[in-house]
């Protein structure tokens, strides 16, 4: 008989029933420490003070109305982002997901009211993840994602992770936009090398085409910037952002230049709850929580801590671990021993980690984690290694 909740998930054997900063504690009492911080949404940990409060205080005062009316608490968000990134202008949703169908949406539009209906073509790259919808499989293209779901949205050519020789051959005119994760997250924690992104934009701006940058995961202080193309120095015209922002409330964003959004008019797209008083009081306590130099900063040094700690792991078991790769608080270690291993063991021993694709394991801690609860995860760690390597 089929669960009563379906079942696509591969679920581990753990209930939490309560979280507290860095910490999860399950049903049965054990306290894990969380490095995988709900793939990267609880950015301020669990039960962080100042999201408590936002959610509570809007609670008691207004949960859901309508964009059929003004919502200040979506007004307020959008122009902290607007003032804290290139964009000029924000449409909120309630998922990565839905962030991903908008953007698409919108580079279409943009090149049909300019008066090009032939630029429909979206250039996305092997190993990245939009979402699963429609749009998302299909922009991901992955056999594990679309086997069975055709027909496929059309116009998305797929290209290899840093094939630049691939990417110029494969421009033509109907190539409206190049979608790429500046991190790739559940592709292995893969970063597009600084200057890939910078030859990106130029390549972008040489042919007409707009670079849309899927920051779902890597966005939202992750990688020690508010989002991590400004580690580039460069711009993207339209942006996807969700998980952090939200801090473990649904909510996601479409950021866009002026000229980006231009085709999306009144009428073009909405949404139920995108934008709601309650995500977007939770998502204005996120941004001031985390848009100041000093609580980058710290993510960057704790960032350096993490970094060289995994250095000595990875040291002191070279037939578990291969390397670490990744940016800020986007830790990957590309495993030998098997990546999924690698995560029961430290079940085990009581630290979350998420495994990825090419057989490596995540650490996405919340952003808030101390140096204590670093050298104790290291230390968890390295328990959970020994233990794959006697086995
Ligand atoms: C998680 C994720 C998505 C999808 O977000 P959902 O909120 O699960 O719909 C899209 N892109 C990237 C890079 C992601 O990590």
């Amino acid at each position: 008989m089929i669960a009563s909740v379906l079942p696509t998930y591969s679920r581990a054997p753990m209930t939490f029933v309560k979280g507290s900063g860095s910490w999860l504690i399950e049903e049965d009492g054990r306290r894990f420490l969380d490095l995988g911080a709900g793939i990267a949404v609880n950015a301020l940990g669990h039960a962080h003070p100042a999201l408590v409060q936002a959610i509570t205080d809007q609670a008691q005062t207004l949960w859901h109305t309508s964009n059929l009316y003004h919502i200040p608490q979506q007004q307020m968000l959008a122009d902290k982002l607007v003032d804290a990134t290139f964009a000029d202008t924000v449409f909120f949703t309630n998922s990565g997901t839905e962030a991903c169908e908008l953007a698409v949406k919108m580079a279409r539009k943009y090149w049909y009211e300019k008066g090009h209906p032939e630029k429909v073509d979206i250039i996305t790259f092997d190993g990245s993840f939009h979402g699963r919808s429609a749009a998302g499989i299909a922009a991901a293209g992955s056999e594990k994602m679309t086997k069975g779901f055709g027909p496929l949205l059309g116009g998305f050519t797929h290209l290899t992770f840093g094939d630049h020789d691939a990417l110029t051959a494969a421009i033509t005119e109907n190539t409206a936009a190049i979608l790429v994760e500046p991190v790739q997250g559940e592709g292995g924690i893969r970063p597009l090398p600084d200057q890939c992104l910078k030859g990106l934009r130029d390549l972008c701006d040489a042919h007409d085409i707009l670079l849309v940058l899927d920051e779902v995961q890597c966005g939202v202080g992750r990688t020690g910037k508010l989002f991590a193309h400004e580690w580039a120095g460069i711009e993207p015209d339209i942006m996807m952002v969700a998980k952090g922002i939200g801090g473990g409330f649904p909510l996601g964003a479409v950021l866009a230049t002026e000229d980006a959004a231009s085709g999306m008019t009144t009428g073009t797209h909405g949404s139920t709850y995108g934008g709601n008083p309650l995500g977007c009081a939770v998502g204005c306590a996120v941004m001031d929580t985390i848009n100041t130099p000093e609580f980058l900063g710290e993510v960057n040094r704790k960032a350096g801590l993490l970094r060289q700690r995994l250095e000595g792991l990875i040291a002191a078991h070279p037939d578990v671990f291969e390397c670490v790769r990744g940016s800020g608080l986007m830790l990957g270690l590309k495993c030998k021993a098997s990546n999924i291993d690698i995560v029961n063991a430290g079940y085990a021993a009581e630290v979350i980690t998420v495994p990825a694709a090419d057989n490596v394991i995540r650490l996405l801690p919340p952003l808030t984690i101390t140096d204590d609860e670093i050298n104790e995860a290291v230390f968890r760690l390295d328990a959970a290694a020994t233990a794959i390597a006697v086995t």
